[in-house]
C-alpha cells in the first residue's frame, strides 16, 4: 500500500514538473517575441507590480519599476505565470509595507466577469462547489450556498464559452455607454479598457477628478450602476404618478428605455402575468400599445395596471434590462492589483489585450487573444466540455487521446483538464 502511494506522488511530481516547465519554455518564447506588446499603466514608476511565479505559484509583491524598459526586463527573465499593477499610485510603490507605501489616489476600476452573469449555457459548462458543507451544482455560482447559508462558495468549473463572453462584452459596453459616459461624463479619453485574458473586461478611469475618491464613494457609483435599493415609486413607478419616459435622466429614463424593451419582446401570457386581473384579453395589446407610447414621450400617468404591486414587477422587469452587472469587490477596492495588458493570463494561455471601444464592439477574444497561434500538443484529455477557439470547434471529451492545436491544449493544461503525453518535446 505504502509502495504505491509513493508511485502516485512520484508520477504527479513528474506530471506537474514538466507541465511548468513547458509553460515556462512557451512563456518565455512568447515574451521574447511580443513582450513590446506590453502596455503600461500612466504613471508607472507610482505603481506596485505584483507577480506570480510559474514553480511554487508564489506571489512577489511590492515591485517598482521606473521605466517600461525595467519592467520588460523583468518579466523576460522571471516568466511571471500572472503579471499585475496596483490601481493605486504611491509615492514608495516598492516599500514592503503598504503604511510605508504613500497612497497618493486610485484609478477607478470596473470589472466584468462572465462568472456572474446568468447565461443559459453555464448549466452546460459551469460548476459550483460549497467549500462548507460540500453541496455542488452545476450553473451560475451563487452568492452563497443554496444548501447551509455560506458565502464560501467557489467555482469548480468555469469555461471559455462564446456566449458567456458576449455576455461580458455587452455588459461592459453598456457600462460605458449607458453610465460612463452619459451619466457621469467622462469622455473616452479618460476610458481604457481591456480583456481580462479568461472571461471578462476591465474598464479603467484615469482621470484627477476620480483619483482621491475613497471606498466609500467608490461605493456610491457601485450602487447607482447596480441600481441598488432603487425606489420604484420615486422613479414614477407607482399608478398615478407620472409615466417616466425614454428622454429622462439618470435612472427614470433608463428605466423607460428598459420597460420599453421588456414591452416591445414580451408574450402576452408574460404580460398578462405582470398585469394581473385589471387587464385580460385583447385589452392587453391596447395597454401595450398605450403604455409604449407614453414611456416615448407622452405625458400621462400610468391608467393600468391600478395596482402598486403590477407596478413594481414592471419595475423590476425594467431594472433587469438596465442594470449593470459589474464586481462590487473590485470598484471599491482602492488598492487592487489589476492584470496587465500585453501580459498573459497564466489559467488560460490567452493575452490580456488593450481594446479601443470601437475594437471591443467587433472583440472577439477566442480568436483576437490568443497567444499561441501556432503548433500542436498530443494531450491526454481527462473531461472537457466543447471549446471553440480560433473559429474552430474541439471536443467534448472524456478520458481522450488527442492531438490538439497549441492554445487549445494550453487552457486544458493550464485547467488541469488535460496532460501532455507521447513524444511532445
Ligand atoms: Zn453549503
Ligand atoms: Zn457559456
Amino acid at each position: 500500500m505504502r509502495k504505491k502511494l509513493k508511485t502516485v506522488e512520484v508520477v504527479n511530481l513528474a506530471y506537474s514538473d514538466f507541465k511548468s516547465k513547458l509553460v515556462k519554455k512557451l512563456f518565455k518564447d512568447f515574451y521574447a517575441k511580443n513582450a513590446w506588446k506590453i502596455r503600461p499603466p500612466t504613471s508607472i514608476e507610482k505603481r506596485e507590480f505584483a507577480f506570480i511565479l510559474i514553480e511554487g505559484g508564489e506571489m512577489v509583491r511590492h515591485k517598482g519599476f521606473s521605466s517600461l524598459n525595467g519592467l520588460i526586463d523583468y518579466i523576460k527573465s522571471e516568466i511571471p505565470l500572472h503579471v499585475y499593477y496596483s490601481s493605486a499610485y504611491y509615492a514608495n510603490p516598492a516599500a514592503k509595507e503598504m503604511e510605508l507605501k504613500e497612497w497618493l489616489g486610485a484609478d477607478l476600476v470596473f470589472d466584468i466577469d462572465a462568472d456572474h452573469i446568468p447565461t443559459r449555457c453555464k448549466e452546460e459548462h459551469d460548476a459550483w462547489r460549497c467549500n462548507n458543507c460540500g453541496a455542488q451544482d452545476r450553473g451560475l455560482l451563487p452568492a452563497s450556498c443554496p444548501r447551509c447559508g455560506s458565502k464560501h462558495v467557489t467555482a469548480s468549473s468555469s469555461w471559455l464559452c462564446y456566449q458567456c463572453l458576449e455576455a461580458a462584452k455587452d455588459e461592459a459596453i453598456k457600462l460605458i455607454e449607458d453610465f460612463l459616459i452619459p451619466d457621469f461624463g467622462f469622455s473616452t479619453s479618460e476610458i481604457s479598457i481591456s480583456f481580462s485574458g479568461r472571461r471578462g473586461y476591465h474598464i479603467h478611469i484615469e482621470s484627477p477628478k476620480i483619483l482621491s475618491l475613497d471606498p466609500y464613494a467608490r461605493r456610491e457609483i457601485v450602487d447607482y450602476i447596480k441600481a441598488t435599493e432603487l425606489i420604484p415609486d420615486a422613479q414614477g413607478f407607482e399608478p398615478g404618478l407620472k409615466v417616466p419616459t425614454i428622454g429622462d435622466y439618470g435612472w427614470r429614463g433608463k428605466l423607460a428605455k428598459g420597460l420599453y424593451l421588456y414591452l416591445s419582446q414580451a408574450s402576452v401570457s408574460e404580460l398578462s402575468d405582470v398585469a394581473g386581473p385589471d387587464i385580460t384579453g385583447g385589452g392587453l395589446e391596447t395597454w401595450r400599445n398605450n403604455l409604449l407610447k407614453n414611456l416615448e414621450g407622452g405625458s400621462g400617468p400610468w391608467l393600468l395596471p391600478s395596482s402598486s404591486e403590477a407596478a413594481k414587477k414592471l419595475f423590476e422587469r425594467a431594472v433587469a434590462y438596465q442594470r449593470c452587472n459589474i464586481d462590487e469587490r473590485v470598484t471599491t477596492d482602492v488598492k487592487r492589483l489589476i492584470r496587465l495588458p500585453g501580459s498573459l493570463h497564466g489559467g488560460t494561455g490567452l493575452q490580456v489585450l488593450s481594446l479601443s471601444l470601437n475594437d471591443l464592439e467587433r472583440f472577439n477574444p477566442l480568436k483576437s487573444a490568443v497567444a499561441f497561434r501556432t503548433g500542436h500538443l498530443k494531450c491526454f484529455v481527462k473531461h472537457a466540455p466543447q471549446i471553440a477557439m480560433m473559429d474552430q470547434t474541439f471536443g467534448p471529451y472524456h478520458e481522450a487521446r488527442v492531438e490538439l492545436p497549441l492554445a487549445v491544449a494550453l487552457y486544458l493544461l493550464l485547467q488541469g483538464l488535460a496532460e501532455a503525453v507521447g513524444d511532445n518535446s
